[in-house]
């Protein structure tokens, strides 16, 4: 059977599909009402078993935008469209049978329990045909959900990888997402995670997108939009022919996000931080200051391709289902 990693993040959703291919975009869709107009467009629109047809990430604008209410939420009927997103980009599926799959996913690690069941409850055993606007169909079923707490699925795809190694002491995986940055405490000696030494900080990238965008209007008089504003953490962004952010903008800004970041490790963990074997910082925001938490238990930074850090868990996810068969 094939296996499909997606991790329903709040910022962006990530897939993983069966060849390894990656996919993501942002977390987010709405009803397709536009008429065609014949110009074409390049907008991917889906409906899911022939209801209203949607449009979802980056194409999804305006005021009938709908978002999941939560972090891996897949029982949340907002996350059903991205779900079907997610699965359409995943290479996986196609029209002439209905293709039968292991889905691998995750959820936080504090409501886990219960959102196991209830995603279960919503996905498995569903079968779900996606039309696509040119007419096309993909016809899946979910014939099974394997569920990781999020940051165990990082923890998983570092052990395939052969990144970290089961060894005495902690290791602690940050992941460092749109809205919260959640820590996860494995015991890697057994590789089970410590549930009252994992947590989550009320911080983010979006933190950070939104104190730059803020400069940035005091700077130009412009309020640039969220997307630019993002570009702006890593790279030199223009706007309206004039450069008005990047790098040295944003470098007090993420100074600001990872003391705030370290000093609520440091508040949670106390002594216990002695005992950190391992520091595994993932999620999109690790490429931006994941080297900065060094300075926690020097010499233990697990260094994480680039390209893999934000997808992570969803790379975990996937193995997860692929060895569940
Ligand atoms: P979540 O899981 O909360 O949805 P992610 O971990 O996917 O969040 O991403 C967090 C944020 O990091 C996103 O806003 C994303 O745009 C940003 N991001 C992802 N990759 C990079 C990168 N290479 N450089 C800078 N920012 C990135
Ligand atoms: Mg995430």
């Amino acid at each position: 059977m094939i296996s499909i990693g997606v991790d329903l993040g709040y910022g962006d959703t990530k897939v993983v599909g069966e060849n390894g291919k990656r996919e993501k975009f942002p977390s987010r869709w709405a009803p397709q009402e536009n008429r065609d107009w014949g110009m074409g467009g390049n907008a991917t629109v889906l409906s899911i078993n022939d209801e209203d047809p949607f449009v979802f990430g980056e194409n999804a604008t305006g005021s009938t935008v709908r978002e999941p209410q939560g972090d891996g939420r897949l029982s949340d009927p907002d996350s059903y469209p991205l779900l079907a997103g997610a699965l359409w980009l995943s290479g996986v599926g196609g029209s002439d049978s209905t293709t039968s799959i292991v889905l691998g996913s995750g959820t936080p690690l504090g409501t886990f329990e219960h959102e196991v069941a209830a995603a279960r409850e919503a996905l498995q055993g569903k079968e779900i045909a996606i039309k696509g606007g040119n007419g096309e169909v993909k016809r899946f079923m979910i014939s099974r959900m394997v569920m990781r707490p999020q940051g165990v699925g990082a923890a998983l795809y570092l052990l395939e990888q052969g990144l970290l190694k089961q060894q005495v002491g902690f290791g602690l995986v940050i992941d460092i997402g749109s809205r919260t940055t959640d820590v996860l405490t494995i015991n890697l000696k057994n590789m089970e995670p410590i549930v009252p030494m994992s947590f989550s900080i009320q911080a983010g990238v979006g933190d950070a997108v939104t104190a730059v965008g803020k400069a940035i209007a005091k700077e130009t008089g412009f309020v640039v939009p969220t997307d630019i504003a993002r570009e702006a953490l890593a790279n030199p962004v223009f706007f309206k022919q004039r450069e008005v952010g990047g790098p040295k903008v944003s470098e007090p800004i993420l100074r600001a996000l990872t003391s705030k970041i370290l000093d609520k490790l440091r508040e949670n963990l106390r002594e216990e931080l002695d005992r950190v074997s391992a520091l595994i910082p993932v999620g999109g925001g690790s490429a931006l200051i994941g080297k900065k938490l060094e300075v926690l238990a020097p010499g233990t930074l697990i260094d994480i391709p680039p390209g893999d850090v934000q997808f992570a868990n969803a790379l975990g996810y996937r193995d997860a289902a692929a060895r569940s068969q």
